[in-house]
């Protein structure tokens, strides 16, 4: 043990100006979360952690915590988080912005820190309290809420939560026309509705609310009773997140491994382009390389538009999160090199509706992290380029550029 350590301190001490062998895992869902002749820190194990503080009703949780579990603790409490679709990721999950069904009437996971505690990547120790204003907001906060797996490695933090309610759910097989119809509805929801869609060798779409009173639960029932759909129709009132059933085709059954990558795009909504964006996205379907890509799409909007405190998720006026799974055989370099070339052709045919990135996942090791940076951070770039030199100047964490 001792030799692995001193082994990676020296690794860290002598690494290069880019390309450090270096990578963080919290929940390790993402293809950056481990790598072939790389380093992990993989903060699973030792930080696990989870306080509440019963006057705040304000949590604090270790990087090792996963969504399924905070959720969990909290329910405990009659509490929850605005988690995202699975229970399985982890900090990364919140560090990368966060967007949840319940966002439209919660916000995003960033928004909801209220202090955040880790390492920069020069070594030195931080922690940043939420500032009280827009005026008080420093650089390394609006940095860390949404860029922080580039500059540091987060150990803690506090986050605001909310009282527990019941939630309601529709899920559906859908019919071409029925997406589109779905879509044209949602667009006109109230903040307490969101819809999330996937498609592939199928279609299948889940509309998740929240239930405030019983009048509320009757006016959301009314609208998810609008919906068409060609088959499977259930709403079904849950006590929490975790209880919700996946957002998943149910595929993935053949028995050779299969290893991917995703994108996350963020763009307005779609209401007089809706038949123009599905009819390319039905085309990209149906040249898919591999059965098991597929495209996929959330709902933003309402409180995740509210920016009180400038963060890095800066395009808070996106409606749509659509993202694109690519899927190959394992170890199959010829497969993979196709299903590439096919999200970038995904991006390039969507992103006259989708101008932005959401860097839930990141893609370093690929030609395309220029661009999905320059996508992701717009005008904010170039001084979190600058922060990075201060913070990270030998390019330990995620390279900026
Ligand atoms: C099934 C599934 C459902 C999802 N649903 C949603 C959703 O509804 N909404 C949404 O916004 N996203 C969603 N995502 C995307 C997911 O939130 C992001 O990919 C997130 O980055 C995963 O975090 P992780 O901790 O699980 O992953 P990891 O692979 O452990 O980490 C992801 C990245 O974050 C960095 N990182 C992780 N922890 C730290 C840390 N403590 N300090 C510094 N850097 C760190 C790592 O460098 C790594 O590159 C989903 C992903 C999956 C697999």
């Amino acid at each position: 043990m001792e030799d692995v350590k001193s082994a990676l301190f020296q690794s860290l001490k002598s690494s290069q100006q880019t390309s450090s062998p270096f990578l963080v895992s919290s929940g390790g869902t993402t293809s950056r979360a481990a790598a072939d002749k790389h380093w992990v820190l993989d903060l699973r194990k030792n930080y696990q952690n989870i306080s509440f503080d019963l006057d705040k009703k304000i949590v604090e949780i270790e990087a090792g915590v996963t969504m399924g579990e905070l959720s969990s603790y909290l329910k405990k409490h009659k509490r929850s988080f605005p988690i995202g679709l699975s229970g399985k990721t982890g900090m990364g999950y919140i560090l990368t912005g966060g967007i949840s069904p319940l966002s439209r009437s919660k916000g995003l996971a960033i928004d909801q820190i209220m202090e955040i505690k880790g390492f920069w990547g020069n070594g030195k120790e931080f922690h940043l309290l939420r500032p009280n204003s827009k005026n008080e907001c420093t650089f390394e906060w609006k940095a860390l809420c949404g860029a922080a797996i580039f500059l540091g490695i987060i150990t803690k933090i506090k986050l605001k939560t909310q009282p527990l309610r019941p939630l309601l759910s529709w899920t559906a097989n859908l019919s071409f026309s029925d997406l589109s119809e779905c879509i044209n509805q949602a667009e006109n929801w109230p903040n307490a509705l969101s819809f999330q869609w996937i498609y592939g060798e199928d279609i299948f779409a889940h509309a998740i609310g929240e239930v405030k009173n019983t009048d509320d639960e009757s006016i959301l029932t009314n609208l998810l009773e609008s919906l068409p759909f060609s088959r499977n129709r259930i709403i079904k009132k849950f006590n929490d997140m975790n209880s919700l059933p996946n957002l998943s085709l149910g595929n993935n059954k053949n028995n050779n491994p299969n290893h991917s990558e995703v994108l996350g795009l963020l763009g307005p909504a779609w209401q007089d382009s809706n038949s123009r964006v599905l009819k390319t996205i039905r085309d990209l379907i149906n040249k898919r390389p591999n059965k098991s890509c597929y495209l996929a799409s959330q709902q933003l909007g309402g409180l995740t538009h509210l920016n009180d405190l400038d963060t890095s998720f800066i395009h808070r006026d996106a409606i749509w999160k659509p993202w694109i799974n690519g899927t190959w055989e394992a170890y199959d370099q010829s497969k993979r090199k196709r299903t590439l070339k096919w999200m970038e052709e995904c991006w390039n045919n969507l992103e006259f509706i989708c101008p932005g990135v959401h860097l839930a996942q990141i893609h370093p090791h690929l030609a395309w992290h220029k661009k999905e940076l320059s996508s992701a951070f717009k005008d904010w770039l170039p001084k979190l380029q600058e922060l990075k030199a201060i913070y990270d100047p030998r390019n330990i964490l995620p390279p900026l550029q």
